[in-house]
């Protein structure tokens, strides 16, 4: 049996974790016994680290892009040779099986390669002046230290996504990981803290603050930090993007998702069952892109919910640690709870639960759930409500225009699937007035997206974009620039004065 806290010491070890970082008052815990692992030390100065960061901003601002670009490549590299340690950290800290958990280094590796091709890429327009001999363009600069704050789910991904880009915009990073989540915070750190030093660039230029919300509260009302990233719940967000706003700095919110696949008669229902399995049982349910609600037509309903129910009586859950185990626990056993309280919702609401929904005893107080399916006579509140476990809710539909309405008939807005072979249905879901997410896929589940396209949702998901396309440009203040070579004043639309 393996010694999951030698296990995280030696990956912390070997990422160049110092033992002094490990001894402190926060607990850390594996989901995958409940037992404690190890504790680490909080930050008590945040506003130092901040300050020391800024410093660190006024130094890197003026470094070229493309230098900076060198930077990230060094920490992708860096993280590469540490994809090992690092997944094992994110199975023991968050519960996620091996193919998970290194999908999820890898996506930190494919993120350092974007922002190092966009290190040379941070492009400006220039535009036709209306006056002659007048040049019209914009420039983009660094904006300062960038506050980001993550979740437990995605430990170290969330936080590459925002590094990366910020790094290679000129900004300096402050982090603030789930308190649930230290550990790959610090052999993150210890990595990054790595690259800075081979490359010489300003010491301070990635710091990182341990504790719960006091310290992500502290990070929010710094008026040194003009762009909070914050990733978690829209509870969450709704405190941050207020309290940032009020001191007017810009957040990037990457909140709760409800997300809905909609499966239409000429489906492959074959496919769809692989996807919708994955999408909604995957990572135990604990993906902000989880799918948690599935809307069918009713004339596949019966044929598809067979398929489903099958397939989820033979899901292998157990320790992620195990070969094999496609379902690991859930983070703790308020997780569980929240699990239960649904399921009961739901059954009030007249919700059928045609599978799941127990607890496994698998290893000591770990809380293993397994994935249910609800079919529910019409959407409740519960059916509204982002749970954070894995419960798939089916409603059913006749017409595609009621399958939309239904779909985008809740608070949030992340992640959205249609699975169907006609493409007008398809072309229907993905226009203007179809699926109103962030994210909205086509014979696809609605987890699981490449790093190259911006990521983010709408409405209580907080209407931010991380990762790629121009999700960078949060990350720079714009100048518009006029420069006038002309030899004369002459004053934008035929304004005469002295
Ligand atoms: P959470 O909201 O409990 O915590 C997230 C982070 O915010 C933690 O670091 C926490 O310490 C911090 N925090 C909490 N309250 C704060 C406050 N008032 N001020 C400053 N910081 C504060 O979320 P969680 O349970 O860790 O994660 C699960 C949630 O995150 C789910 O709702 C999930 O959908 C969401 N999530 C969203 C995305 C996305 O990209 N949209 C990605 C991952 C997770």
């Amino acid at each position: 049996m393996i010694d999951l806290r030698e296990s995280a010491l030696t990956a912390l070890k070997s990422c160049g974790v110092e033992a002094a970082a490990l001894t402190g008052t926060l607990s850390v815990r594996t989901p995958l016994t409940g037992a404690e692992l190890l504790s680490v030390r909080q930050t008590e100065d945040v506003g130092a680290v901040v300050s020391a960061a800024h410093a660190a901003y006024q130094e890197w601002r003026t470094v070229p892009a493309p230098v900076r670009g060198a930077l990230v490549k060094r920490l992708g590299q860096l993280i590469g040779e540490h994809k090992d340690d690092l997944a094992t950290l994110v199975t023991l800290e968050a519960g996620k099986i091996r193919s998970e958990a290194l999908g999820e280094v890898q996506e930190m590796i494919d993120v350092c390669d974007f922002a190092v091709g966009l290190s040379r890429q941070l492009y400006g327009r220039t535009m036709p002046s209306e006056r002659p001999g007048h040049r019209l363009m914009e420039t983009w600069h660094p904006l300062g230290v960038v506050g980001v704050i993550s979740a437990f789910n995605f430990p170290v991904a969330v936080w590459s996504w925002n590094t990366a880009i910020a790094l290679v915009c000129g900004d300096a990073v402050v982090w603030k990981p789930s308190e649930k989540t230290p550990l790959t915070a610090l052999a993150c750190t210890a990595l990054v803290d790595r690259a800075i030093a081979e490359l010489h660039a300003p010491k301070d230029l990635h710091r990182t603050v341990i504790g719960g919300r006091e310290v992500g509260e502290a990070l929010v009302d710094s008026p040194l930090v003009p762009l909070v990233s914050a990733t978690g719940s829209t509870r969450m967000g709704r405190e941050v993007g207020p309290r940032v706003a009020a001191r007017f700095g810009r957040t990037l919110l990457e909140l709760g998702g409800n997300n809905a696949a909609v499966v239409t008669p000429s489906a492959d229902l074959d496919l769809a069952t692989r996807a919708i399995v994955f999408a909604a049982a995957g990572t135990a349910g604990q993906r902000c892109t989880t799918l948690r609600r599935l809307i069918v037509h009713t004339s596949v309903a019966d044929e598809l919910l067979g398929k489903l129910t099958t397939a989820y009586g033979k899901l292998p859950i157990g320790s992620p640690l195990d070969a094999g185990t496609l379902v690991g626990p859930l983070i703790d056993e308020a997780a569980y709870e929240n699990m239960t309280a649904a399921l009961d919702a739901a059954r009030k609401d007249g919700g059928e639960v045609l599978v799941g929904g127990g607890r496994r005893e698998i290893d000591g107080d770990g809380y293993y759930a397994e994935p249910s399916i609800v079919r529910m006579p019409s959407q409740t509140d519960i059916v509204r409500t982002e749970t954070f476990a894995p419960i798939l809710y089916v409603l059913t539909y006749e017409t595609l225009d009621e399958a939309i309405a239904l779909h985008n008939d809740v608070p949030q807005g992340l992640s959205s699937g249609i699975f169907t072979r006609d493409q007008q249905e398809a072309e229907r879901f993905l226009a203007a007035d179809g699926s109103d997410c962030g994210i909205v896929n086509v014979n696809i589940g609605t987890s699981g997206a490449e790093i190259g396209g911006a990521f983010g949702g709408e409405k209580e998901t907080g209407g931010g974009r991380e990762s790629g396309s121009d999700a960078w440009r949060a990350y720079m203040r714009r100048a518009t620039n006029t420069v006038n070579a002309s030899g004369q004043l002459l004053l934008a639309q035929d304004v005469s004065f002295l």
